[in-house]
């Protein structure tokens, strides 16, 4: 190593925290210098292991690059390349054609919130619109990867949400080996590495001609699933097929499960994660870059789905989605489910899917203002924003920081933990900070909200 050229493009990234783990960097390095690898805090990012002549392209279709092209600054403009057809621009939401809530009949059972994404596969497939689907199931070396499917009967053995460390590194080279096109699906971040990609190789955009976008609230570090192997009473690393999203379909759609096999008993062991805690707003084993994404809604894919957490979908625990279009064949595939009585789904407006992601909005896009201010002072490398320009008030700025140090902590105390009740412990006193000063929020905006109501 020591006479290899150290890759500075991408270093700028990765040294700096900010990578996300995407890969597509590998796949862009002329000189396959670059391979992915687990780091200390649980997450996958690029690391050089041969010869690197440096010469930037590896950081084209990064969506961390500080210094981006000016037509692809920001998802706005991506956007404007990618998903100009009949499209409107919400400033919060992106480019949009319609948005609903629901379901599908066949899919959600087997599916984390109304099995939308299974459905669209299942289309995409069924019609020959695509020949394969790049998504994320079991993997060889890890719990989960992202592995080709390439018949519908497959589908439902990728279904279901993974908070768990995936790459698309391999992915596109298997394309090039791989006849026909490919619908992928991925979170926000993911999206814009391949519509980066696309931008730089218009070949690929023929050959990927749909994307799924999967709404985010933050990429989780390995650690999660071996922290909630532990709360399950299992050791981290001796377990099997994890599972984030057991539905209870008698009780409200939140009141999800985790669940693993024990590999030492061979048990199937299971915790709601109501018991465990507020393992979201927190920013709990989340990874660095998250915090600098301001894309909620996964505003480059042709469809993005989340889920319905609103009124009266949230009390359904059998799950609904939240299904945002974004492009006129995204649109078509989700109308003809409404007339063919495949899917129960209706059109919901705008801010009531705005609603439903709240929390989310709230931290990455208003509270970005917190962190970008802390990159400043830091000289972290970042691109240019779209949100965060305006100030929050003291409260606000005291619940950002303090997830900050959530999120940093949670990652270095498991490093040096056996179990989570060590975890629970060492984590407490920064957590019960958080608790308060979350709580002092709640408590100013539920006055401010009375004395709006008094006013009027
Ligand atoms: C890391 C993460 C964070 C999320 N955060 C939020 C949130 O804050 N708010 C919200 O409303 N929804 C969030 N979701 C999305 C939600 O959990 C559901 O995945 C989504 O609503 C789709 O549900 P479905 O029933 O239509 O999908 P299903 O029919 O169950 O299919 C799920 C699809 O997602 C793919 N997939 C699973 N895990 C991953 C992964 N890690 N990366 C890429 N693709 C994957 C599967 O291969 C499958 O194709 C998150 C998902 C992930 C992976």
């Amino acid at each position: 190593m020591e006479n290899m050229n150290k890759p500075k493009v991408i270093s700028q990234v990765v040294d700096n925290d900010l990578c996300i783990g995407c890969g597509l960097c590998t796949y862009a390095c002329d000189s396959n210098a670059l391979s992915m690898d687990w780091n200390n805090e649980g997450f996958l990012v690029p690391t050089l292991s041969s010869h690197c002549d440096d010469d930037a392209t590896c950081i084209s279709v990064c969506p961390f690059n500080p210094n981006p092209e000016k037509v692809v600054k920001d998802e706005a403009s991506i956007a404007n390349i990618f998903l100009n057809q009949d499209t409107s621009i919400d400033p919060k939401l992106g480019r949009v054609i319609n948005t609903y809530a629901g379901y599908s009949k066949k899919y959600r059972n087997t599916s984390s919130s109304g099995g939308i994404a299974t459905y669209v596969f299942d289309k995409l497939l069924n019609q020959n619109i695509v020949d394969h689907i790049f998504c994320v199931s079991e993997g060889q070396d890890a719990h989960y990867d992202y592995t080709v499917i390439s018949s519908p009967k497959d589908l439902t053995s990728s279904s279901k949400t993974k908070y768990y460390p995936v790459t698309l590194a391999s992915v596109l080279d298997e394309l090039n080996h791989l006849d026909g096109k490919v619908a992928i699906v991925g979170v926000a971040c993911f999206v814009k590495a391949i519509r980066l990609a696309q931008y730089h190789d218009p070949s690929l955009k023929e050959k990927i001609p749909f994307i799924i976008g999967i709404i985010c609230g933050g990429v989780k570090s390995k650690f999660y699933t071996e922290y909630l192997a532990s709360k399950v009473g299992s050791e981290s690393n001796h377990i099997k097929h994890p599972e984030y999203r057991i539905k209870d379909p008698d009780s409200v759609a939140l009141d999800y499960s985790f669940g693993c096999v024990d590999l030492n008993d061979r048990h199937h062991k299971r915790i709601k994660m109501r018991e465990v805690g507020d393992m979201w707003g927190t920013g709990l084993f989340k990874a660095n870059a998250c915090d600098f994404c301001e894309d909620v809604a996964t505003e480059l894919a042709d469809i993005s789905l989340g889920d319905a957490w609103i009124e009266p979908y949230k009390n359904d625990g059998k799950g609904t989605s939240i299904v945002i279009t974004r492009s006129p064949l995204a649109e078509q595939l989700i109308n003809n489910g409404r007339t063919n009585n495949e899917l129960n789904i209706e059109e919901l407006e705008i801010d009531k899917v705005i609603a439903s992601q709240q929390g989310s909005f709230n931290h990455r896009q208003d509270g970005l203002y917190v962190r970008l201010e802390e990159a400043k002072k830091k000289g972290l490398p970042l691109a240019k924003k779209r949100h965060g320009k305006k100030p929050v008030s003291l409260d606000i700025y005291v619940v950002q920081k303090l997830r900050r140090l959530t999120r940093k902590r949670s990652l270095e105390i498991w490093q040096h933990v056996d179990s989570a009740v060590d975890f629970d412990n060492k984590m407490e006193k920064t957590l019960s900070r958080l608790r308060l000063a979350t709580k002092v929020t709640h408590y100013k905006r539920a006055i401010l909200r009375r004395v709006k109501g008094l006013v009027k």
